[in-house]
């Protein structure tokens, strides 16, 4: 047989450049057969490219401001790496860990929920690990999302309940989470026959990108939304330490009866400045949390047993990062409020995560406005249209970046004359 003919154009391009490689010298290879059609459904991963406009203009030779990331800037706690220190000079921790997470494991997770929320998990049966939450987001919903099933979303949102759901052949409904409302859901706007075809309702507070928080009350209504509608919650709790001025964020589980319907993913990266480990949990209720691990069981084969035993000294350890961490994130947001003040902005402070979800310039796009910030001031600021459709008009301004680069980055929107009403004087 022939060997099929070469292209000479490239069907997919490769997301992003190359570690290390200078973008000059990236090339893009050739393939001979089509990627999935899976493949094609989806947009190449939005951070990769934003990345990719960030390093491109590093190799400008431009001081580039990062304000778009959500990655904590602190280190890892000490305590949390000495664990690892030690659990990798053992042999017994090279091996294949259990599926789903060592039992110790496990039961630091159900401990630590314990004390946080007051709520009981039993770690064999409701706790399964997770190689951090953007992986149990992707196979929460490849566990219960068929060909034609809606999963309900919010718009904005962290991309990939969107993606996933558009993986897995669902259709995504989203649920627009507006300014007006605190940054809720209107759990009542949902219309009745998207309730009926929906199996999954995914939401995230303290909220990812627009800083809303919910209260217990909240989550009541929710839960009782999902009996009604025979809905599993999957409820995406990213940021349930990084609250200020007395706010404590709840985890769904203490509303009664919760875990008849729904599971909650948790994750280490951001409460104990752990994202380039890959650790996090599920917990709830046990049919889901099987689901998951059985699916994960097929395609991962979980979490090196030494960032397990780093995960317990995190899960189980003094927590006083926490307070320290915040006490940062509050300076900058307090220092964010005062400079966009005076740039002409309408500002809160927020009370929980560390982004600020701001509207753009008076007639302007987020898109245009992204662009000017990195063009002009060498700021990067991801578009609201990252997170969904209704970001249109928004951007979001990470606190991830010490208080001297933030006071340079407000420095050069001033220097630029980026305001809030940059566009209206520019017509003048
Ligand atoms: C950071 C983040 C995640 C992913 O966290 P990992 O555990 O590092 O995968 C998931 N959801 C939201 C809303 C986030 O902000």
């Amino acid at each position: 047989m022939d060997a099929p003919a070469r292209r000479s154009e490239p069907l997919y391009e490769v997301v992003g450049p190359a570690v290390g490689v200078p973008a000059s010298e990236q090339t893009i290879g050739v393939l001979a057969m089509e990627v999935s059609k899976r493949m094609k459904s989806i947009p190449p991963y939005i951070f990769a490219e934003i990345d990719k406009k960030r390093q491109a203009a590093v190799a400008r030779g431009v001081d580039v401001i990062n304000l778009g990331i959500g990655d904590p800037d602190q280190p890892t706690p000490k305590h949390i790496v000495d664990a690892m220190h030690k659990a990798i000079d053992n042999p017994a921790n090279h091996k294949y860990p259990p599926f789903g997470g060592t039992p110790e494991f496990k039961a630091a997770a159900a401990k630590y929920i314990k004390n946080r929320f007051g709520v009981t998990v039993d770690p064999a049966t409701e706790v399964t690990s997770l190689i951090g939450s953007k992986e149990g987001l992707h196979n929460t919903i490849m566990a219960f999302i068929d060909s034609g099933d809606v999963n309900i979303i919010p718009d904005p949102a962290y991309p990939v309940y969107k993606t996933s759901t558009i993986l897995a052949g669902g259709e995504p409904y989203f649920m627009p989470l507006k300014a007006e409302n605190g940054f809720l859901p209107d759990l009542d706007a949902i219309p009745a026959d998207v309730c009926k075809r929906a199996k999954l309702i995914m939401l995230n507070y303290p909220n990812n990108p627009t800083a809303g928080i919910a209260d217990l009350e909240f989550f009541k209504k929710l839960v009782a939304f999902a009996k009604k509608h025979d809905l599993l919650v999957c409820h995406d709790l990213s940021y349930p330490e990084m609250t200020y001025e007395g706010y404590v964020a709840p985890s769904i589980f203490q509303v009664e009866g919760a875990k008849d319907v729904a599971i909650e993913l948790h994750t280490l990266s951001k409460s104990f400045n752990m994202t380039g480990w890959r650790i996090g949990f599920a917990i709830g209720n046990p049919v889901a949390v099987k689901a998951l691990g059985s699916i994960k069981s097929n395609c991962d084969t979980d979490i090196f047993r030494a960032i397990q035993i780093a995960g317990i000294a995190a899960l189980e350890g003094p927590m006083d990062h926490i307070e320290a961490c915040n006490k940062l994130y509050i300076e900058r947001r307090d220092l964010a409020v005062k400079e966009l003040t005076k740039l002409g902005w309408n500002v809160k402070p927020i009370k929980a995560t560390f982004y600020m979800w701001l509207p753009t310039p008076e007639g302007m796009t987020s898109a245009e406005f992204a662009e000017i910030m990195l063009d002009k001031a060498g700021i990067v600021v991801p578009p609201g249209t990252a997170y969904g459709p209704q970001g249109e008009g928004w951007f979001r301004m990470g606190l991830c970046a010490d208080k001297d680069r933030m006071k340079e980055a407000f420095d050069r929107m001033a220097k630029h004359e980026i305001t809030f009403d940059m566009k209206k004087k520019a017509k003048v």
